[in-house]
């Protein structure tokens, strides 16, 4: 996997769209990216929102809540994307090797 720092910057700003509903997760895919990288960023922007009573969405990462859709998307971004990245890696990793056991 490239190690740039542009390719870096864009897995959490990716994420970031996908938890603050800016894309729909079933609409996100890049030609760029392995398969189960892009698998992986659908499964993690799923799990890093949720909204709470007002509408207005919440930080599963850290439980600051009350952002409206671009300011979680910004909040994400800023404050979370070294976790998003190693969230990303590591389900990749997942997502591989239950792939690889399929396979056998
Ligand atoms: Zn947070």
């Amino acid at each position: 996997m490239p190690r740039s720092g542009l390719f870096r910057n864009r897995i959490e700003i990716y994420v970031a769209r996908l938890a603050a509903e800016l894309v729909p997760a079933s609409e996100f895919d890049t030609p760029v990216l392995p398969r189960n990288i892009v698998h992986a960023i659908r499964n993690v922007g799923r799990l890093l929102s949720k909204k709470d009573g007002n509408g207005k969405y919440v930080c599963t990462l850290c439980g600051k809540k009350g952002f409206t859709k671009r300011g979680l998307y910004l909040h994400l971004v800023r404050m979370h994307g070294d976790e998003i990245r190693d969230l990303v890696s590591k389900e990749g990793e997942r997502i591989l090797s239950k792939k690889k056991v399929c396979i056998e």
